[in-house]
């Protein structure tokens, strides 16, 4: 049934999107003020729930419900009309509308957009067959879960942080996965080829087949996937195929508008957008980077909750909460071996760049540091993570590190490792 009447949003808050950076804005709003509508529209029917944990989900470890990001009384605690199961398909920003899928329109006067990412899909032969699917919904982890019983093997194609997570997920449930990327290395975006050897390595112990350098060309079988051929020829068996190349910003229904969109929609540092009264928050977004000093899309939990909270306390009025930037930060583990890395970690040659480093064979414990004269710019830690928080607060607050770099390496690595004035501040601030 299609309606064409506006759904009444009492000219409040309208935000678009149900995740990570839909609940930062709205619980900073309602710290605020608890009387400004607020409407959220979402195409997904759940209550916001933990993206990061739909592949525990997949592996059985979770149900949805313990995935469940906020109580289920989060919306009507904080007095939220939900719009869920609806997609929006156009925005007219002149008359402050958005429009819905079913002809429905949403009045605002203040819109947030919090629409997030969306698989990028490239272009392989088959994809239309039975048997393939993106990862990055519950009800994608839904349908692949209930395909299960009937598969032996998988392909994931995409070696990044969503393609193993998917592929770890789909050993535990006892598939024979074969991940194929495309790069040298999986995870080439965050880290480098030594911690990803290591990851491999892991990998590799869990009974996860890699083929890297290489590429799914085309999906083959009649209706159903039955195998996949690689850009060398090869041929893998396979009744389920995950298509995890990536995730690129959700700015479908607001292409032809006159938002300044090029990776993300562009934001300041009030998460306002070039329109007046539209904010964005989020995937979605292309926001300062503080190490790359330049702006782009960092698809990260943590910073999507932050961008949110911000546009929340500007959209109730308190202009004074800034954002101040951000940078890359992944964490993942696989096979008990934890990652994490931080900032730039491949930086360009010659750019006045220096690396230290240290690799433990034995151990498998890898960690490196990267700084750009006296600042670190980013880092790698591999097998062991302890020291990554102290070392990601000195890159986050752009401490000169001048006086202790040698110590960055050192296992025992600390606060004690400061000098003595740094130490001070440092322990004052944690008071
Ligand atoms: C499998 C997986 C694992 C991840 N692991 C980690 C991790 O370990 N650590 C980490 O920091 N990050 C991780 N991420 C990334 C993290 O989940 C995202 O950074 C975060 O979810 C972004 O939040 P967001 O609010 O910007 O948007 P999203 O979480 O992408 O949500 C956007 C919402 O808007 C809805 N929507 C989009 N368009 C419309 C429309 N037109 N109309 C209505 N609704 C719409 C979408 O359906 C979705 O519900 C992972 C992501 C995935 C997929």
């Amino acid at each position: 049934m299609r309606h064409s009447s506006t759904v009444k949003a009492d000219m409040g808050i309208v935000i678009i999107g149900n995740s990570a950076a839909a609940v930062g804005a709205i619980e900073a709003v309602r710290r605020l003020d608890r009387n400004i509508p607020i409407t959220v529209i979402s195409d997904e029917l759940h209550p916001v729930y933990s993206r990061p944990l739909i592949s525990h989900f997949l592996a059985g470890e979770l149900k949805s419900e313990q995935i469940f990001y906020r109580p289920k009384n989060f919306y009507e605690k904080n007095n939220v009309q939900t719009l869920l199961g609806r997609r929006a398909v156009k925005v007219d920003f002149n008359k402050r509308t958005v429009k819905l899928e079913n002809g429905e329109k949403v009045s605002y006067r203040q819109l947030l957009i919090a629409t997030g990412g969306t698989p990028f899909i490239p272009k392989i032969e088959g994809l239309d067959k039975t048997g393939v699917y993106t990862f990055t919904k519950l009800d994608d982890a839904k349908k692949i879960s209930s395909v299960l019983e009937e598969t032996q093997r998988a392909v994931v194609i995409g070696g990044g942080l969503i393609g193993l997570k998917a592929a770890e997920a789909l050993k535990k449930r006892k598939i024979e996965v074969t991940v194929v990327e495309l790069a040298d290395y999986i995870l080439s975006l965050t880290l480098d080829e030594t911690a990803a050897s290591i990851l491999e390595k892991a990998l590799k112990k869990e009974g996860i087949h890699l083929i890297t350098s290489n590429t799914v060309q085309a999906i083959l079988g009649d209706a159903m996937v039955k195998s996949v051929r690689l850009a060398d020829g090869r041929i893998v068996e396979a009744q389920l195929v995950i298509v995890a190349i990536g995730v690129i910003p959700n700015v479908a229904p607001f292409k032809e508008s006159a938002l300044h969109i090029e990776k993300g929609i562009f934001v300041n540092d009030r998460m306002e957008t070039n329109l007046p009264d539209v904010y964005a928050a989020g995937d979605v977004t292309q926001a300062y980077d503080r190490i790359l000093k330049s702006y782009r899309t960092i698809p990260i939990w943590p910073n999507a909750y932050q961008q949110g909270k911000i546009a929340g306390y500007q959209m109730a009025g308190n202009k004074n909460y800034l954002y101040e930037g951000s940078f890359m930060m992944n964490s993942i583990e696989v096979g008990h071996v934890p990652t994490i890395s931080v900032g730039l970690t491949n930086p360009p040659a010659g750019d006045g760049y220096q690396v230290i480093k240290k690799f433990d064979r034995a151990s498998t414990v890898y960690r490196k540091v990267i700084l750009k004269g006296d600042v670190i710019v980013g880092a790698i830690f591999s097998g062991q993570i302890d020291r990554a928080g102290i070392l990601t607060g000195l890159l986050r607050d752009g401490i000169e590190v001048k006086g202790f770099k040698k110590e960055l390496m050192k296992d025992q690595f600390g606060f004690v490792s400061f000098p003595k004035v740094l130490r001070k501040e440092k322990l004052l601030n944690l008071k």
